[in-house]
């Protein structure tokens, strides 16, 4: 597969604002945030689309949802909420292709998204 914008920040090759990290998982803020919070939870593992997921990735999702939810309410937004979202190719709004989870928090987000 290409090399991505984000497989270069999990090697540190740009800069990111890091705010979580474990072996599988990074977490850093969106650069055109679309909400006060706006923070994309990535796997390590490349995977350009959703398309690209097979069974035995379902804990690796898992993880990523988890480490976001984690994060949220650590951060506070648990009872006011936030949302979690993930876009796939050109209909989906997909720009960067290694999937990632946008999360966004801080005010409130419309319904449905456009
Ligand atoms: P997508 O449209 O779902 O693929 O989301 C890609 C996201 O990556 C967009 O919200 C962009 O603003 C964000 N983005 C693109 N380049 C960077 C970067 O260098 N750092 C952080 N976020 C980025």
């Amino acid at each position: 597969m290409t090399d991505t914008l984000f497989a270069k920040i999990i090697r540190r090759e740009i800069p990111a604002d890091i705010v979580y990290e474990d072996d599988e998982v990074l977490a850093f803020r969106d650069i055109n945030p679309q909400a006060p919070v706006h923070v994309l939870f990535i796997p390590k593992r490349p995977f350009a689309t959703l398309n690209d997921l097979g069974d035995d990735d379902a804990t690796l999702v898992g993880k990523l949802v988890v480490a976001a939810v984690r994060w949220a309410k650590a951060q506070g937004f648990a009872q006011d909420g936030y949302r979690v979202v993930m876009n796939c190719n050109r209909d989906g709004g997909q720009t960067v292709f290694h999937i990632h989870l946008h999360l966004l928090a801080g005010r409130a987000l419309h319904w449905p998204p456009g």
